[in-house]
């Protein structure tokens, strides 16, 4: 695994009821790269994500993480996370009835109870942190707010600065402007990207409106397996991935 390769994920299968949902899958993420995983539906973009999540367990091939290359196959979900992995789903799960403040407060010690974050007197560190992730998301004004008064596209935001509270070496998102107007995908496309400055992210999504504003590397999964790589220029000129998507 070469030194600035974060994820190697190398010929990994994975069979429901015998039919190969994931079939011999290998590519690689970067450390600091942002990635954007597309395929049509039930090209195994969500098999591979509970794969490097621990959520599923893959039938044969391995999955390799870090400069020490261990396995994430030994690893449980929870094991998983705490090395690194941090994952958001379509739909955004924040404490509707905390405010953005007391989210990402709470998100900066995830085992943290959201009743004790109400008693907890915080230090100027975490202080620090919530004002500078708050930035990061653009949410700043909206700190004292209640989470469940914000806008389909800010709960998104609050909840990406949640995840990167954690600090993940590798953040997987599943289709975040999914719901969004023009505004808000600029938005999210730009968190995204300063997301990716220090660390991975995986970005799943149908909309190829939106991948072309990520301006990434794009990795297209068609039955389990990647049907093509590199810009999104390169792979939607590709025949192959032109007939999978008009279905041929
Ligand atoms: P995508 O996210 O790209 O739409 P999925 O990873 O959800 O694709 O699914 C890939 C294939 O595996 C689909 O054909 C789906 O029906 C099948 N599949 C996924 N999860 C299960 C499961 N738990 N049991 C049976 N089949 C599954």
């Amino acid at each position: 695994m070469s030194e600035r390769t974060l994820l190697e994920v190398s010929g990994v299968s994975v069979s429901f009821d015998g039919f190969k949902a994931i079939n011999n899958l290998s590519f690689q993420i970067g450390k600091a790269e942002l990635r954007a995983i597309i395929g049509p539906n039930g090209a195994g973009k969500t098999t591979f994500m509970d794969i490097v999540t621990g959520k599923t367990k893959p039938d044969e091939g391995r999955v390799l993480w870090g400069d020490k290359s261990v396995s994430l196959l030994s690893m449980r979900e929870s094991d998983i996370a705490q090395a690194g992995v941090g994952r958001k789903f379509q739909r955004p799960t924040v404490f509707e009835d905390q405010s953005v403040e007391d989210n990402l407060a709470m998100a900066l010690k995830n085992d943290r109870k959201p009743w004790e974050v109400l008693f907890y007197k915080r230090t100027a560190r975490d202080t620090d942190r919530i004002r500078a992730l708050a930035e990061e998301i653009g949410l700043t004004d909206q700190l004292g707010r209640t989470s469940g008064e914000l806008s389909h596209g800010q709960k998104q935001w609050l909840e990406i600065g949640m995840l990167l509270a954690q600090d993940p070496q590798l953040l997987l998102v599943d289709e975040p402007a999914a719901g969004m107007g023009p505004e808000e995908r600029d938005h999210t496309t730009e968190i995204l990207k300063e997301a990716a400055k220090t660390r991975a992210v995986v970005v799943v999504e149908h909309d190829m409106d939106f991948v072309r504003k990520l301006n990434c590397k794009v990795t297209v999964l068609h039955e389990g397996s990647v049907l093509a790589e590199g810009s999104l220029d390169h792979v939607t000129s590709n025949q192959e991935v032109i007939d999978v998507y008009l279905g041929r």
